[in-house]
């Protein structure tokens, strides 16, 4: 990049993928927001929007991959190749916006782990997100480039394991049918975790259905607590490619 033409492009390009990034950012943040004042009242509307909306920046990354930078190794060796470096080329992980996408994706996994509790299917689930990743991998090892082309990938297949996994789960999730409540039984209640090496606990419920299987699933807190109190019903929900989802919450 040393075509003052070549520069100037590359300056374009990043401010480009930076303002995606930080709009990107926004959108998902507002949309969690406008979830929680039920001005979006659509769950699979905004789980989807969760899942897709990082995307963006990623398709961005392997279109332009000569700005953008995956891993955290410093590719300059002066004051001066630093600041050039920095102004041609967009970190993907830059500390803030890594802290504020982490915290989404959590969030997101928080709420597929109480909705998206999968009672057949998994399988189907795992390879799905092995197969995405395998195509995603090959691209980003086409479109990648450079001397630290090696750490660039590594880094890169570590995001796209997250990324693709987290889009898979919510994407079948967003693809089932309506929910179709039944009744259950409570035949009791427990908790792992709650330790130190386990902040959160995690709340599990074990009901009798209506064919007698039991089905222990995993619970929200706030139900948990004083749940011999409060009328049960399973909820379920039939995916894509015969995986079905099923969880328990209040009538
Ligand atoms: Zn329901």
């Amino acid at each position: 990049m040393n075509d003052s033409y070549d520069i100037e492009r590359a300056k374009k390009l990043v401010t480009i993928g930076k303002t995606i990034r930080l709009i990107s950012l926004l959108v998902e943040v507002l949309i969690i927001v406008l979830y929680h004042l039920e001005i979006l009242t659509s769950q699979i509307a905004m789980l989807l929007s969760l899942a897709l909306v990082p995307w963006i920046k990623h398709i961005f990354a392997l279109i332009y991959p000569e700005v953008a930078s995956w891993d955290e190794d410093e590719h300059w060796k002066t004051d001066e190749s630093k600041k050039l470096w920095e102004e041609t080329h967009i970190r993907i992980w830059e500390r803030w916006h890594m802290l504020v996408q982490v915290l989404v994706m959590l969030y997101l996994l928080l709420t597929l782990k109480i909705e998206a509790q999968t009672s057949q299917g998994f399988k189907t689930i795992a390879i799905i997100t092995v197969a995405a990743f395998i195509i995603m991998v090959l691209i980003g090892c086409i479109r990648i480039k450079g001397e630290n082309k090696v750490s660039q990938v590594i880094h890169y297949g570590m995001t796209m394991l997250a990324v693709i996994g987290v889009t898979v789960v919510t994407v079948c999730y967003c693809l089932s049918g309506p929910e179709i409540h039944e009744e259950c039984t409570y035949v009791s209640g427990s908790y792992e975790g709650g330790n130190r090496n386990h902040l959160i606990p995690d709340y599990y419920v074990t009901v009798q259905l209506k064919d007698f299987t039991r089905y222990k699933c995993n619970v929200t807190p706030r139900l948990y607590d004083n749940i011999r109190n409060k009328n049960l019903v399973v909820c379920r929900r039939n995916g894509p490619l015969g995986i079905e989802y099923l969880h328990v919450h209040e009538l």
